[in-house]
């Protein structure tokens, strides 16, 4: 009898401390998001010893009157929910009205702040959370917070502290967090009276970027912004050319607050999806803001986790979104001061990509194109034809004479699927085929530059976006063997196989199995008629049985289109006609992806004219 206790607050405190307060950073975190929550422009940090003597943080919010003051610092005291509706639409960075106790109660505490000027401040200091001194003093409009001795009175914890370096290297990270959510907001930080970083408020948030990381990360980034139904996202990411080798600059905000969240990461990484070689990383600075009431953060103290009530939508629209706005930026860049698209925006029939297979030759055949140089038709070029809204000539299919060598070009609209789109009419009279170097790589001239294309990226890029429109419209062209090859496999191949048999259907591939561990291939996509299709089936198989075990569809799907494209693309080391040249060169422009073979490698390498008048000393 009489064993069991309600523990003295000043206990309780103690123990709920050990949740919120883990480091000096923490208590700057939570010091800074409560001057954010005040309004405050102008957030000053300042540390002696990485935070482990002294943390004060001074901002110009809206401060506290004294009758807050008190209250402030006392265990669930907070003036930004009032009851449990508060809770699911709470929009302020705290709620929890733990920190100020929490931090007081294990350190040597002063709170100074000010809600009008004209009354005058207030002072409050507690010593392990006992309260030491409350009064008057003179203070401007704002709020200073100042923590003196972290866990001076819990010596197990203090011990724990890191040396001053590393603490202060978790301040500096909370402190880059909270700058590029609060681009508007100047901040300081001060470490042993240095001033490490001084960022004035800036209105965009790529000029935080530059502030923090400098000009050259923020240069590389490409803006992608966006809103659908109750998400609005705004995004600074790396171009593909300008992946990193590690995760590090990689930034998550879901509502202000910098989050971990495997699922929006993989959603940045789906945006890539091809872009990317493997072992890369993409630096991106990513901003959610969702209702209240789609974000569950009242999961973790430290609030650096949410649930996301509808992960899956999220990751559908995000995936989509920055893919698309990637791809934009990357054609824009590439074709940066070609001339505007003349008649604005055009529209093609959506299956005009699919049916007609053309090539130059044939085109030519039919006089529609004439020689290089001449264009006695007035059009210049099978992509200027299709984008002159001609119908392809899909009858010409066997008169085709590069079918044979696999060496097709189907016309494609600038975009699949059929969206109003501004096509780059016009940038056909601006590539001129130079020559072919090595027999790998195309010399392109076009206005103020030189450019050099690899011919199997370029092809393959190509080919790929073909397959991949054909198959989202669900007409890949497919082909019959007049007799069908057969497959001997491994048994784990055979049943890799027989598992995403309907998957290989889709793409084009009617396999069927022959037996034990055997299987007939009674027909593939038109792509790759003539091609390895053994060599091809074995390479996926591989690649299946190292991630199988995931077994995620689109990674099959994705697997089997960049195999089929890169099988079925010219090899580097051949040597290509004039009009083979010209074909290969007028596709790509045509393409809204030109800058990345599906492995994430570049296409082509544009060589400005300034650069080599400058390495001849024409211009200095
Ligand atoms: P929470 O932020 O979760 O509400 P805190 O313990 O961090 O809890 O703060 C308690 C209350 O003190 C806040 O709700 C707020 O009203 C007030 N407060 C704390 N810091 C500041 C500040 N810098 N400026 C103005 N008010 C503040
Ligand atoms: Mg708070």
């Amino acid at each position: 009898m009489g064993l069991i206790r309600v523990l003295p607050e000043q206990v309780i405190n103690k123990i709920a401390a050990g949740e919120v307060v883990e480091r000096p950073a923490s208590v700057v975190k939570e010091l800074a998001e409560n001057a954010l929550d005040a309004g405050a422009t102008q957030v000053s940090l300042t540390l002696k010893d990485g935070g482990r003597d002294y943390i004060s943080v001074l901002d110009n919010g809206s401060g506290m009157d004294e009758a807050d003051a008190r209250i402030a610092v006392q265990r669930h005291a907070t003036s930004k929910i009032r009851d449990e509706e508060g809770l699911a639409t709470v929009q302020t960075l705290g709620f929890r009205g733990e920190a100020l106790a929490s931090i007081a109660a294990v350190s040597r505490f002063e709170l100074v702040t000010c809600a009008d000027a004209e009354t005058g401040g207030t002072r409050i200091a507690l010593e392990g959370g006992q309260e030491k001194f409350a009064g008057r003093e003179g203070f401007p409009r704002g709020t200073r917070v100042t923590v003196e001795e972290l866990f001076f009175n819990t010596p197990a914890r203090r011990k724990f502290l890191r040396t001053a370096a590393t603490e202060f290297q978790h301040t500096q990270s909370i402190f880059t967090n909270l700058a590029l959510a609060h681009p508007g907001v100047h901040f300081r930080l001060t470490h042993n009276q240095k001033v490490v970083s001084d960022l004035p408020g800036c209105e965009a948030l790529v000029e935080r970027v530059q502030q923090l990381f400098g000009a050259q990360l923020a240069e590389e980034l490409v803006g992608v912004e966006g809103a659908e139904a109750s998400l609005r996202f705004e995004a600074l990411l790396s171009g593909p050319s300008h992946s990193k080798s590690s995760r590090r600059w990689q930034f998550l905000f879901i509502n202000g607050r910098p989050i971990r969240n495997p699922g929006v990461n993989h959603a940045v990484y789906q945006a890539y999806r091809t872009l990317l070689m493997k072992d890369r990383h993409p630096a991106f600075v990513l901003k959610l803001q969702l209702e209240p009431g789609e974000v569950d953060v009242n999961v973790h103290p430290a609030k650096t986790e949410v649930r996301l009530r509808n992960l899956q939508w999220v990751h559908t629209v995000l995936a989509d979104k920055l893919y698309k706005g990637l791809m934009d930026t990357s054609r824009r860049r590439a074709f940066a001061g070609a001339q505007p698209p003349v008649g604005g925006t055009h529209r093609l029939p959506a299956a005009s990509g699919i049916q007609g297979q053309f090539s130059l030759a044939a085109a030519r055949a039919e006089g529609r194109v004439g020689e290089p140089g001449a264009s006695p038709s007035g059009v210049a070029s099978p992509a200027a034809a299709m984008l002159s809204g001609a119908e392809p000539p899909s009858a010409r299919l066997e008169a085709n004479p590069f079918l044979a060598e696999g060496f097709t070009f189907q016309p494609l609209s600038p975009r699949g699927d059929g969206e109003e789109t501004t096509a780059p009419r016009g940038l056909a009279d601006q590539l001129a085929v130079v020559g072919q170097l090595h027999a790998t790589y195309l010399l392109v001239q076009r206005a103020g530059s030189l450019m050099v294309v690899d011919q199997h990226a370029a092809h393959e890029r190509i080919l790929f976006e073909q397959y991949r429109r054909q198959f989202y419209q669900g007409r890949v062209v497919t082909e019959a063997y007049l007799i069908p090859p057969s497959l001997e496999l491994s048994a784990q191949n055979a049943l890799l196989l027989e598992q995403y048999l309907p998957q290989w259907s889709r793409m084009g591939f009617e396999i069927e199995p022959f037996g034990k561990a055997a299987f007939l291939i009674r027909q593939v996509p038109a792509l790759i008629t003539g091609k390895d299709v053994k060599a091809l089936v074995l390479e996926v198989l591989d690649e299946l049985a190292l991630f199988g075990k995931s077994g995620r569809l689109e990674e099959v799907f994705n697997e089997i289109l960049e195999r089929v494209a890169c099988h079925a693309a010219l090899r580097a080391g051949r040597h290509l006609s004039w009009e083979e040249m010209e074909a290969l060169v007028n596709q790509l422009e045509s393409l809204d992806i030109n800058l990345y073979c599906p492995h994430g490698r570049p296409v082509m390498i544009e060589f400005p004219l300034r650069e080599l008048e400058k390495r001849f000393k024409r211009i200095v």
